[in-house]
């Protein structure tokens, strides 16, 4: 039976899905060879858009989430993936990096 609180889960999920995708291709980033790393990044950000309205990194430790939503710096994508293509989650990745796949669609 499919409730209402997870077809939210589901949109949200879709949701950061297809910024994934589109931001993959605008920053010619891959996804990890393995799935599950993307899927469980994605999940992460789709739970903080639920809880918070913003797709804060879910990789990272807050202190006061409220600060950090308002400071802005580790909304995905964050300022080091804006800057140099750093995303210290896998979820973008070069295609130098050792876990890089070759896919840009989950
Ligand atoms: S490290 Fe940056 S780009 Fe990667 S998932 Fe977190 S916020 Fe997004």
């Amino acid at each position: 039976m499919v409730t209402i609180a997870n077809s939210f889960a589901d949109a949200s999920f879709n949701g950061m899905k297809r910024f994934a995708e589109l931001y993959a291709r605008y920053s010619e980033t891959y996804f990890c060879l393995d799935p599950g790393v993307t899927a469980v990044v994605l999940q992460g950000l789709a739970k903080h858009k639920e809880t918070f309205g913003e797709p804060l990194c879910p990789c990272r430790y807050y202190e006061d989430e409220r600060s950090e939503l308002k400071a802005g710096y580790w909304l995905c994508p964050c300022i080091p993936m804006q800057e140099r293509r750093q995303c210290d989650c896998m979820l973008f990745l070069k295609t130098e990096d050792d876990f890089a796949g070759d896919q840009q669609t989950l």
